[in-house]
């Protein structure tokens, strides 16, 4: 630091030139170390997911720095003459990184629009037509040629502990399905926030495709099965109830049968108003009974109840009116040989529709209870593990199901043959076996 508050003007610039020189050419010198670590998928082999990862986590770049570069370098594999201009200084790091991403969403555009790729004689006239342009020049130049194309990046921008900016692009047939989700939840949503809206759907997703939420699911569901077929066992959330909440938590048990009053005496309410009409004989409730506070019903009560309970169903069956809730899947219907018979021919359907075992174990389709139990046991990340570093990938990206001993060679579909991968190691492991 002496020597330079020492040295002359001049030589401060000149050597200031050299070194920004220096700089360039050590540049250009990652870049290529780069380009061989791509072409030989090191990253992978280290327990990474991706060259981005690579470069932010093992050495350190900030994640705009390790994507100019990698941006770079993709284009210079493109186009050779890169390396020549970022070296002159024609070309900067943060325009040749403008330029990549602007040929990937050009060409991603024409894709879907399935129109020609550009050639690589666009792309050289690209180029050259923003050679020596500063970064915001570029970017103007990218809106001119490509609106579509040049539209801002994604991207999340953290604002606190609890609050993040996202910002994207939608174009007019998102606005339209959000328009229409804002006026069905307008209810909820009166202000038709963003964040609620992108929150309800985001719920709504992941109840669909969580494998944590459908095992939940599940449990929950195997619990108020096993409670049902043991309905003697007391609930005790229905103990020391006032009456009305009484009433209230019975209807919502499942382990419950629903009392005969919340809808026996008053048919119509439960087999609908067409009912009421076609059978006349179905026992009613005038509305002086209704307004009547009624204690819970005693065990007597509740077999008088019952009977009528049985009247209205036969009578129903004499109108050939569905009983809503009451169908043959429901247990809460009586089991007559009818409906044993229904029951006999649908597992007799459903057992000759079955394919034999042996069958079953050879077809590539996992069930999904087996896929959510690996999910879960793996803790939704890439088992992944360098062989030397141990590292492990860890990535919660594009996971795929890898069975470790290969299906095409006779390997099972179980808890101990199946891992999680993401899918740039599924790609690395099927390569290093071919
Ligand atoms: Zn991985």
């Amino acid at each position: 630091m002496n020597r330079l508050s020492q040295i002359s003007n001049n030589l401060l610039i000149t050597d200031l030139k050299d070194l920004v020189a220096q700089e360039r050419e050590m540049l250009l010198e990652i870049l290529r170390y780069l380009k061989v670590v791509e072409n030989r998928q090191l990253y992978l082999k280290m327990g990474y997911p991706s060259q981005f990862a690579f470069l932010t986590e093992a050495l350190s770049y900030s994640e705009g720095a390790a994507q100019r570069r990698i941006q770079t370098m993709r284009l210079m594999k493109a186009l050779p003459e890169v390396e020549s201009k970022i070296e002159s200084g024609e070309i900067s790091l943060s325009v040749a990184s403008q330029v990549q991403g602007f040929i990937q969403r050009e060409d991603k555009r024409r894709k879907i629009e399935k129109s020609p790729l550009l050639q690589p004689t666009e792309k050289h006239k690209l180029l050259n037509q923003l050679e020596g342009t500063s970064s915001r020049e570029c970017e103007r130049q990218l809106v001119k040629i490509s609106p579509e194309a040049a539209m801002p990046l994604e991207k999340t921008k953290p604002l606190s502990e609890s609050k993040t900016l996202i910002q994207f692009v939608a174009n007019s047939e998102l606005m339209n399905k959000n328009q229409r989700l804002k006026s069905l939840t307008s209810h909820t949503n009166p202000e038709g926030k963003y964040e609620e809206l992108f929150n309800k759907l985001t719920e709504l997703a992941l109840d669909k495709l969580d494998p944590e939420r459908r095992v939940e699911r599940r449990e929950k569901r195997k619990k108020q099965k096993s409670a049902k077929q043991h309905p003697s066992t007391p609930n005790p959330s229905l103990k020391e109830l006032p009456y009305a909440d009484h009433l209230k938590a019975q209807r919502k048990s499942p382990n419950t049968k629903k009392s005969p009053r919340a809808w026996a005496p008053c048919g119509a309410r439960a087999l609908g108003g067409s009912l009421k009409r076609k059978v006349p004989d179905l026992p009613t409730c005038s509305r002086s009974q209704q307004q009547v506070p009624t204690p819970p019903p005693t065990p007597a009560v509740e077999k008088e109840l019952s009977k009528t309970v049985l009247l209205t169903k036969k009578a129903a069956k004499q109108a050939q009116v569905p009983l809503k809730g009451l169908g043959p899947s429901s247990n809460k219907t009586p089991m007559t040989s009818e409906n044993i018979n229904n029951h006999e021919q649908l597992a007799k359907k459903k057992n000759k529709n079955s394919p034999p075992t042996s069958a079953v174990q050879r077809t590539r389709h996992i069930p999904t209870q087996l896929k959510d139990r690996i999910y879960q046991r793996d803790h939704g990340k890439c088992q992944y593990q360098a062989p030397q570093s141990h590292k492990s990938c860890g990535s919660t990206y594009f996971l795929e199901l890898d069975h470790r001993y290969p299906f095409s060679l006779g390997g099972e579909h179980s808890e101990k043959n199946l891992r999680l991968l993401c899918k740039s190691h599924n790609l690395y492991g099927s390569e290093l076996i071919r």
